[in-house]
């Protein structure tokens, strides 16, 4: 029998992330609108909306939905950004940026997974404003740069100096630093030529990898 998708992302939207607290209606919008279950490897599908993160090989995984929302609330995007992703992993968190802001680049350090993340993005349709890179996105993507919106799914021992270099003002960035097994979440604001940092969680990542990542 095929799950009802539809119900699911509902159930999921209202019991994971209304009622812990994510209030951004366009959020909310498009974590109802984007097909998780198409990112999901088919051997996973059935997981597609549980609470927690799902493998997608190469020992990396999604986050499971309620991170995704959070990160992508606190970006409090508008729909004019043009925004750099670092970690496409499967492409879920990229197409959820793409619902939300102008452009997104999103860049993978793993080639295969690249492919993957652009595979589930042209299937879905959501390539129009949403391209895949592969490259070591602890380097930025300076091709595109500078960005309004920096989010970064893997976790870094510091800010890697690139992102902040390539970050506009005003310009926010949500990125996990910290130890390699526990990290606080940052949200990192630059305004009128000020930088600010605030914790918005404790959270856990795999790691960042690449020149500012670890070895
Ligand atoms: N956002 C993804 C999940 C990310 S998991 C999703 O929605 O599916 C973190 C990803 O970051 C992994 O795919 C990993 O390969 C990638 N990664 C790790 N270090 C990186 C780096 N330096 N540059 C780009 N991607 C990196």
């Amino acid at each position: 029998m095929i799950p009802d998708w539809p119900s699911e992302r509902k159930a999921m939207t209202e019991q994971q992330l209304r009622r812990r607290g994510i209030r951004d209606p366009r959020v909310l919008g498009a974590m109802l609108e984007i097909p998780r279950e198409e990112f999901v490897p088919p051997e996973s599908r059935v997981c597609s909306y549980g609470d927690e993160p799902v493998s997608i090989g190469y020992g990396q995984t999604i986050s499971q939905p309620y991170i995704t929302a959070f990160m992508v609330e606190l970006l409090e995007l508008q729909g004019d950004e043009a925004v750099l992703d670092v970690g496409a992993g499967s492409g879920y968190h990229a197409a959820v940026l793409g619902a939300l802001a102008a452009s997104v680049v999103s860049v993978e350090i793993l080639p295969a997974l690249a492919a993957v993340a652009e595979s589930n993005l042209t299937r879905t349709g959501r390539h129009r404003n949403v391209t895949v890179v592969a490259g070591d996105g602890s380097r930025g993507w300076p091709g595109r740069a500078p960005y309004d919106a920096i989010s970064v799914a893997a976790a870094a021992p510091d800010v890697p100096p690139a992102l902040l270099e390539q970050l506009k003002d005003p310009g926010r960035m949500v990125i996990p630093v910290g130890a390699r097994t526990d990290q606080e979440l940052l949200v990192i604001t630059r305004k009128e030529g000020r930088i600010e940092s605030r914790v918005a969680t404790y959270c856990r990542f795999v790691p960042l990898r690449g020149e500012r990542g670890w070895r």
